[in-house]
């Protein structure tokens, strides 16, 4: 029996029973798929559902709101997945009149689809025996056959492009690409593969070569970025004795885009709390350096992202509000309710945890 038949009697018994599986329907692959780069499947099931509730075909997906569609991706991380699909879900409305492409090259035109996400489409929803190569795919590969390229690179990308071509089951794209994915995250995993009760095992070259720690081969990491982040929860009650406070829409090609959260002050060092009022920032705010007192101790967060360290400190500081002219200007302001319905980033939703219990932050 070859590879592919062993692998794909062993997916038989052994795969993972998933929402999406079992659908040949291109749109619930595609939110799957695009749901699940980058996060635990664990995580991603229960996103996946409301996602499909409230977005059951590409139309209702590309009429809703940003805002709807990004306050749904609330928490997952990685936000500009969720403005692509958003877009996408748009240009397959408007230049596909609504009907989505039907093979691996129509999905690499699409927004926020790169190789693997179109590789994965095309071969379950449309059996074209092109390889869906994640890092799980590569890690099984790179060790059963010992492949010594680096796998995020153009020649690595090929030469394991190569071998999957040679080795897949045809006949059953999908399942195989299935197989693959399931085999790496079950049995050949990154730390602690199961080798000893693993179907490959005697020819596997990586567990005969006892090298299996080596494969596979990584490009080192970049560095990563150390981030000063200041947030203030600008704060008084109004009339109606209701905590009122600012909040601004993130814009620029940064992190967050189009999220919402706290006034943010960012600098290139950290920073101690005595200096924050003596910066040009604070002083556009407060120029003759009344009308505010900071009323909690800071809360701080250490925020970590792919390539960058935010260490961000929440200030809680209640305001006059005969001084909030240039707030005002500078910001929306809002109520609890309001910014809870609106889209935030993970280290917001931390901070709005804590803030949640009694005291310890004001009363947002
Ligand atoms: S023997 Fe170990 S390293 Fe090789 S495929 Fe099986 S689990 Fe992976």
């Amino acid at each position: 029996m070859n590879f592919s038949s062993r692998l794909l009697s062993w997916y038989a018994q052994n795969g993972r029973q998933l929402p999406w599986r079992g659908k040949v329907n291109p749109y619930n692959v595609w939110i799957s798929e695009i749901i699940l780069q980058q996060t635990r499947i664990e995580q991603g099931i229960g996103y996946y559902y409301r996602f499909i509730d409230a977005f059951p075909d590409v139309r209702t997906l590309a009429e809703a709101p940003l805002d709807k569609v990004l306050r749904l991706w609330q928490g997952l991380g990685y936000y500009s997945r969720a403005r692509n699909l958003h877009q996408a879900a748009g240009d397959i409305v408007n230049n596909l009149n609504g009907v989505l492409p039907d093979s691996y090259a129509g999905w690499l035109k699409i927004k926020g689809v790169g190789s693997y996400t179109a590789a994965a489409i095309a071969s379950i929803a449309f059996k074209e025996p092109v390889p869906a190569l994640d890092g799980n795919a590569c890690r099984v590969f790179s060790r059963i056959f010992a492949l010594k390229e680096v796998m995020d690179t153009g020649k690595g990308k090929k030469a394991f492009r190569e071998l999957a071509l040679e080795v897949m089951d045809e006949q059953n794209p999908g399942d195989f690409n299935q197989a693959v994915m399931d085999f790496g995250a079950l049995v050949c995993k990154p730390v602690s593969p199961l080798c000893r009760e693993c179907l490959f095992n005697r020819e596997c070259l990586a567990f005969l070569q006892k090298k299996v720690q080596h494969f596979p081969v990584r490009k080192k990491k970049p560095a990563q970025r150390d981030r000063y982040f200041h947030y203030f929860y600008f704060y008084y009650p109004d009339q109606n004795k209701q905590t009122v406070f600012f909040i601004y829409k993130r814009t620029g090609n940064d992190i967050w885009k189009n999220l919402y959260e706290l006034p943010l002050l960012e600098t290139p060092d950290p920073l101690l709390p005595n200096d924050l009022t003596s910066l040009d920032w604070w002083k556009k705010f407060f120029p003759d350096g009344k009308g505010y007192t900071f009323t909690h101790a800071p809360v701080f967060f250490r925020h970590l992202l792919t390539h960058q360290k935010i260490h961000a400190n929440f200030y809680a500081v209640r305001v006059n509000p005969s001084k909030t002219n240039t707030f005002e200007k500078a910001f929306e302001k809002t109520n609890r309710e309001a910014f809870d319905a609106l889209p935030k980033s993970g280290l917001t939703l931390r901070y709005l945890k804590t803030a949640g219990k009694a005291g310890k932050t004001g009363q947002i």
